[in-house]
């Protein structure tokens, strides 16, 4: 980011809170060469956190893997791409309006879980079978009891 005061190439973030305004996001930035002190706004791929996966390693959030799972989990599934297109936006909506900076990837499954229900009972049992990796028999059955207590 260019400081608008001297054109310096580098300024740092001053402050980390993220001020998510509708699709942007506001920082609050200071230039390194002249200390001028400005605000940015970003687009809101930027303001996407981070995905802590369980070994804590992190990695950038990915509309492309997130789209990718959820097409795997739906294919063939009578589904519009309408529906799927207005979820993903959901989702990335979703996470966005959290304001935070990571996100853990067991969260990122619920909220994709969530969404996958209200397309398709089969894409969201496809799904919670390969992201929950169901060690055994009972934790499938639960997944199913509580689909059939609350569709
Ligand atoms: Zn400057």
């Amino acid at each position: 980011m260019r400081c608008p005061f001297c054109v310096n190439e580098i300024t740092r973030v001053i402050d980390s809170r993220l001020a998510v305004d509708g699709d942007q996001v506001r920082r609050r930035r200071q230039c390194e060469r002249c200390g001028e002190r400005f605000t940015s706004y970003e687009v809101a791929e930027l303001a996407m956190p981070s995905v802590v996966k369980s070994d804590n390693a992190r990695e950038a959030f990915s509309e492309m893997k997130l789209r990718g799972g959820m097409l795997r989990a739906l294919e063939k599934r009578p589904v519009a791409t309408e529906n799927i297109e207005s979820s993903i936006i959901h989702i990335k909506k979703n996470i966005r309006n959290r304001a935070t900076r990571e996100i853990a990837s067991s969260l990122l499954g619920d909220i994709v879980m969530d969404e996958l229900r209200k397309l398709d009972a089969v894409a969201y049992i496809r799904f919670a079978s390969v992201y929950l990796s169901f060690n055994d028999l009972n934790e499938f059955r639960e997944i199913i009891n509580r689909l059939e207590k609350d569709p």
